[in-house]
């Protein structure tokens, strides 16, 4: 059977990656090796938009996510977490880990995220030292609006503005200097094209500034050696040597087809697969869709993880379930990353197929028909 990748992580991979990625391993205290870190180096600053180093971590997006926290804060500090959704909750576990006093503030998930909350928020606590959140809650499908809470933590000098961008960075504009936002976190396995295992932080003046007085214990990830090291285009400890000459090759990618044409491209994908899901009789659970990752909700009757499992097992459609309250609600198809127009069609055919199978009743032909016009001027 062909199989189709359409998760919201991991993704595909480009031919171009995979065949790098087979290259012989370069010794890493070399300077082949270093000649890559130095292309990688700008190449990061590119796609966060930001003059900053983007330090390089082997790990899952999450251990950038940890190190957001322990590299920043100190014992007891408090911090406002934006929970709607698991990568939201992931914040405020994190923050419990290291005993930082996690504010929570909890949407329904799906739900839009309002920028007053947050700075109502931040008056009624004192000394909140960070602000966590998503770009996309990749679980619900929902975007938060990075570019309007950046501005106003901007004016708060003692709060950090934290973005988990794993599902942002390299799918929509999130330009880390303009929009001011402090730290910005990235993943290897999302939109950059790569297998899991890299995951990466741009880091602004004002964090750190903060890093210099953080108490947080921390060993693996210290982001201060990882600068001292970076600058001489090396990493504090071994790196994942292959996937930083895959990440080199995908970033060319992404640079040669250029980012406005990367976030038009995606932004076009997404669009095709809502208005296709649509056209079924089928809604967006998100208010406000991302253009990374679209839940859509199992029409009444029908079991959302069947739909996720039927797609996967007969069809060859790797797309995702729900977790949590939304098991068996919605299921996830990902346009981030390596997507093209013929993936979009592929599940939404194959999406028809599985809605037959599960004897829900539509009229066949109707979401690819939306889906192939949707994309005709992509
Ligand atoms: C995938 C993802 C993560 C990272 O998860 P890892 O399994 O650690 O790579 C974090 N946040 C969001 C929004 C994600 O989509």
């Amino acid at each position: 059977m062909k199989r189709y990748l359409l998760a919201p992580g991991p993704t595909a991979i480009p031919p171009e990656v995979l065949l790098k990625m087979a290259e012989p391993i370069l010794h890493h205290r070399n300077p082949l090796f270093e000649e890559i870190v130095a292309e990688v180096r700008e190449n990061l600053k590119y796609l966060f938009a930001t003059k900053k180093e983007v330090l390089i971590f082997a790990s899952s997006g999450t251990g950038a996510m940890e190190g957001a926290v322990t590299n920043m804060l100190s014992p007891g500090d408090k911090a406002i977490c934006i929970r709607s959704g698991k990568f939201g909750e992931r914040w405020a576990n994190i923050c419990k880990a290291y005993g930082v006093e996690a504010i929570n503030i909890d949407l329904p998930w799906g739900d839009d995220l309002d920028p007053a909350l947050v700075e109502k928020t931040l008056k009624a606590n004192s000394g909140v030292k960070a602000v966590y959140m998503q770009a996309t809650e990749t679980s619900t499908g929902a975007m938060f609006p990075v570019k309007e809470v950046a501005a106003m933590i901007k004016n708060y000098p003692e709060t950090l503005m934290v973005v988990d961008g794993i599902t942002g960075v390299g799918v929509f504009e999130l330009p880390q200097d303009a929009w001011n936002i402090d730290i910005l976190v990235a993943g290897s396995q999302k939109a950059l094209m790569l297998p899991p295992g890299l995951a990466f932080a741009g880091v602004s003046d004002k964090a750190w500034a903060f890093n210099k007085t953080a108490k947080l214990p921390r060993f693996y990830f210290n982001w201060a050696k990882e600068l001292t090291n970076l600058e001489k285009n090396q990493t504090n400890f071994t790196p994942a040597i292959s996937l930083i000459g895959g990440l080199r090759e995908s970033l060319g990618m992404i640079k040669t087809e250029g980012l406005e044409n990367v976030y038009k491209r995606i932004d076009g994908l997404a669009y095709a697969t809502r208005e296709a899901a649509k056209a079924l009789g089928l809604k967006v659970f998100a208010k406000t869709p991302s253009p990374a990752v679209t839940a859509i909700m199992a029409p009444e009757g029908v079991d959302g993880q069947a739909i996720y499992k039927t797609l996967w097992k007969k069809y060859g459609v790797t797309g995702a379930g729900g977790q949590d309250q939304l098991k068996g609600k919605i299921f996830r198809l990902a346009t981030l990353g390596y997507a093209d127009k013929y993936d979009v069609i592929t599940a939404i055919a194959a999406l028809e197929f599985t809605l037959r199978d599960l004897g829900y009743k539509f009229e066949m032909g109707k979401g690819v028909a939306k889906a192939v016009d949707s994309l005709k001027d992509l």
